[in-house]
């Protein structure tokens, strides 16, 4: 028996109490179910375990559900909400009503204190489901808020009580933001997100798998302009694949080889580029190569009036307001000739992955999980749990419908969609890219079927097409990822005919998204079928499949050009299916393999993130004394840096030295008078009783103790932060530069480790240097009101 049987027998026993106990709470009145709460925080304040109330809480949950919103959970609603108590991955397939099984677990962690996050993959869905399960909990006499503003048009939402509430209901991104923001605050009041425990990911695999490719980043303050970005465009056209670069079998990543280094060298007449001297130009050079070769116009962005507007990937949407970081965006806009906007510094970064392994438990619900289980019990150390559906499932999934060319496919699947609207079946046809959904939108139009064309420009009102795509006779062209989160309900008439028919027009990246389109079908025990239209043309198999394919793909298209009449009829050889499987096989392989390899590098970036964060709250929490402490580190810091140079001490650098840090109105004319010889001991000493008086000075330019605390904190906080947002930028750009250089000797992730300790160590002692210039250095400007400003040098 594997543990993961051994747990689910366990949730049965819990589910199985908790049935058992729902009668009594039945008979209690409004108020006293309401009371429950407050007995339940008594009993976890006097340190009962909340695994033992569990049974009680789930209860008292699902009659309020009952009573609330007139929906009484399910045996398997239970059995999931105790999957996800314990922090494993509930699968649930569309339709069981997820929204309302979470009310369970987020209840029971709520009484628990606070720091219990819902997470959905868009703000539409935050809102949606806070409404739709929000008044349980007040209900129950917890708070609940959202973390995000309900549309566009509202203001920023006040985070104090967000993150005051015991549920949040908020996304992915917003929480991370506000992450990466608390950690660039002066004062612990302005940090909100303090608490992580317990989190629930509405529609799992789509937020740690398929956003897990980019990481978050707070940009800000740009950089200085650099006129590389055209010489490198103009160089990397001029070179040619296969000799002076190579890319990689997806055509996801592309890296020079030997003889295009070697012209580089040349073209811009220098030796060695990889040194550091010439980092900054094989940035460059790298970035280029990254726009000209993995960059697509149309696929990837637009060029609209002068600007380049990223596309989303998966619903073809224009990103308005979304750069690429480190530099590629620049580089796009280098290669199409339009004029180069700034580069701005990364202040701060995150991946998703190590944005939710802070939290104590992590759980999360989705249809679709069983086929990821592995990498997320790898990843992210959680299991996954099927939850047995309500009804049993009646939809029928159809083996693929193989053709040869793309075109007999499109054209057999048209005639499926019109023999089900015969029936008066609804259709829902699945497409893997923007192009094809338009494309098949034109046919159907040619055909006078009327339909509904996924690409509405709001979340909103895709659900909205969404839900309606259930009706008798209604057909819905769609893109994979468009209104996930949105179920479809059959009308009664659609039930009579049959059901739902999901049409797919080819095989997705990966099994897990086949899967999540079928599951749109089928739910709560409705009739429906799935089946697939694909061909030896399609993306999938054109650029995953394994080598040997490509020829006889070309044979087979070849013949079938010339019989005519055969040219519809689909291929029924086992050996077909297999290229299909083994092409998606691959596909996932790679996305898997690159999502490890993001993980790899944010897990170095994370140890820096994480010590410097612990930095900065000790600072911000710290006493005077702590402070004061911090100061005379950064003295001797200072002092032994200064004086460990190997070079001689003489006069001049030690009287820049003082000039840059300790002391802008400093008599040079006293060091001949105090210091007789430049031997390190006695510049050590006259060093120290130079920062010594000059720190004397500021407490006397600020008597109160309570500015001086509040001064001494912004100064060493300011040190942090300019050095750390130096040093994340440093390592966004590094990670672009080792991630090209893939070619004899060069581990890229060795590298980028090695360089980025070493620049950690680097920028420790300018944290030390920048500490003691801030605090000697700064321009007081006081107010008439008492108030101080500080102007760093
Ligand atoms: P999912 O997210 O799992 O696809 P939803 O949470 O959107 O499902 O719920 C689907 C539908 O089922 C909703 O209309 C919801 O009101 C309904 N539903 C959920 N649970 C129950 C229940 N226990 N009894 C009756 N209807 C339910």
């Amino acid at each position: 028996m594997t543990m993961k049987d051994k747990n689910i027998k366990k949730y049965k026993r819990i589910a199985n109490k908790i049935i058992k106990l729902i009668p009594m709470y039945k008979a209690m009145s409004d108020s006293d179910l309401q009371n429950q709460t407050i007995l339940l925080k008594e009993r976890l304040a006097n340190g009962e375990k909340a695994e033992k109330l569990l049974p009680q809480a789930y209860a008292i949950v699902a009659e309020a559900d009952r009573r609330v919103l007139g929906l009484e959970p399910y045996y398997v609603q239970i059995l999931g909400g105790i999957a996800l108590f314990y922090g494993n991955v509930a699968e649930m397939k569309t339709g069981e009503g997820k929204t309302l099984t979470a009310t369970m677990p987020m209840y029971l962690r709520g009484l628990m204190g606070k720091g219990n996050f819902l997470i959905t993959s868009n703000s539409y869905l935050a809102w949606r489901d806070a409404e739709e399960v929000g008044k349980v909990y007040r209900w129950l006499g917890l708070t609940i808020s959202v973390g995000v503003p309900k549309d566009a048009s509202e203001e920023e939402v006040d985070k104090e009580a967000v993150y005051g509430s015991d549920i949040i209901y908020t996304t992915h991104s917003a929480l991370g933001f506000d992450y990466l923001f608390d950690n660039l605050a002066t004062t612990l009041e302005e940090q909100y997100v303090n608490t992580f425990n317990y989190v629930l990911i509405d529609e799992i695999d789509a937020i740690l798998l398929d956003m897990a490719q980019t990481p978050l980043i707070i940009s800000g303050a740009p950089k200085v302009q650099s006129n590389l970005f055209e010489t490198s465009d103009w160089f990397v056209k001029s070179l040619s694949e296969g000799e002076d670069y190579l890319k990689s079998e997806d055509k996801r990543n592309v890296w020079f080889k030997e003889e295009g280094i070697k012209k580089a060298e040349k073209y811009f007449g220098i030796h060695g580029i990889l040194i550091e001297e010439w980092r900054d130009l094989y940035r460059h050079l790298v970035l280029a190569l990254r726009a000209n070769q993995l960059l697509e116009e149309n696929r990837d962005y637009v060029v609209e009036e002068g600007e380049i507007l990223l596309l989303d990937e998966a619903n073809g949407r224009k990103l308005i307001g979304t750069k690429l970081q480190a530099g590629l965006h620049q580089a796009i806009e280098a290669k199409e000739g339009v004029e180069i906007t700034n580069e701005t510094r990364s202040m701060g970064s995150i991946t998703y992955q190590n944005l939710f392994k802070k939290f104590k438990i992590l759980s999360g619900m989705t249809g679709t999980a069983k086929t990821d289980a592995e990498e997320f019990r790898e990843t992210y150390n959680v299991n996954v749990i099927q939850i047995p559906t309500n009804k049993s499932i009646k939809r029928v999934d159809h083996p693929d419908e193989v053709y040869v060319t793309n075109k007999a496919k499109v054209l057999s699947s048209l005639k499926a969609v019109k023999e089900a609207l015969k029936k008066g079946r609804p259709v829902l046809v699945e497409t893997g890219s923007v192009a094809m959904s338009n494309l098949y939108s034109l046919l159907l139009l040619q055909q006078k079927i009327p339909h509904n064309l996924l690409n509405a420009t709001t979340v909103a009102k895709e659900s909205l097409i969404v839900s309606e795509a259930g009706r008798k006779g209604a057909v819905t062209v769609a893109t994979s990822m468009a209104g996930r989160g949105t179920d479809i309900k059959l009308d009664p008439e659609a039930k009579e005919s049959g059901g739902l028919l999901v049409l797919g027009t080819e095989r997705m990246t990966s099994d897990r998204i086949d899967f999540q389109l079928r599951g749109r079908a089928g739910r709560q025990g409705d009739p429906g079928d799935t089946v697939f239209f694909v061909s030896m043309e399609d993306k999938i198999v054109v650029e995953s499949a394994p080598k040997w394919v490509a020829k006889a793909r070309k044979k087979l298209v070849e013949e079938n050009e010339q019989k005519e009449t055969a040219e519809t009829k689909p291929l029924k050889e086992k050996k077909y299916d297999k290229i299909i499987n083994k092409s998606q096989a691959n596909r996932k392989n790679q996305e898997v393999e690159s999502r490890k390899n993001i993980l790899e590098y944010d897990e170095i970036i994370s140890v820096q993130r994480e010590m410097i964060y612990t930095a900065r709250n000790k600072v911000m929490e710290g006493s005077i004394a702590f402070l004061e402490g911090i100061i005379q580190r950064s003295t001797e810091n200072v002092i032994d840096s200064f004086t460990s140079e190997k070079t001689n001490l003489d006069r001049n650098k030690l009287i820049d030295f003082i000039y840059n840090n300790i002391a802008y109105n400093f008599d040079a004319s006293t060091i001949d008078r105090e210091l007789n010889d430049y031997g390190k001991k006695h510049v050590r000493e006259y060093l120290k009783r130079m920062i010594l008086t000059q720190i004397e000075q500021v407490h006397f330019k600020i008597p109160d103790s309570f500015q001086q605390l509040y001064f001494r904190r912004i100064v060493t906080l300011k040190a942090i932060d300019t050095m750390w947002i130096e040093q994340s930028d440093n390592l966004q750009q590094l990670k672009s530069v080792v991630n090209g250089r893939s070619w004899g000797q060069h581990r890229p992730i060795y590298e980028f480790q090695i360089e980025a300790r070493r620049s950690f160590f680097e920028m420790k002692d300018e944290i030390w240097l920048n500490i003691l210039r801030n605090l000697l250095l700064s321009d007081l400007v006081y107010n008439s009101d008492g108030s101080i400003d500080v102007d760093f040098p």
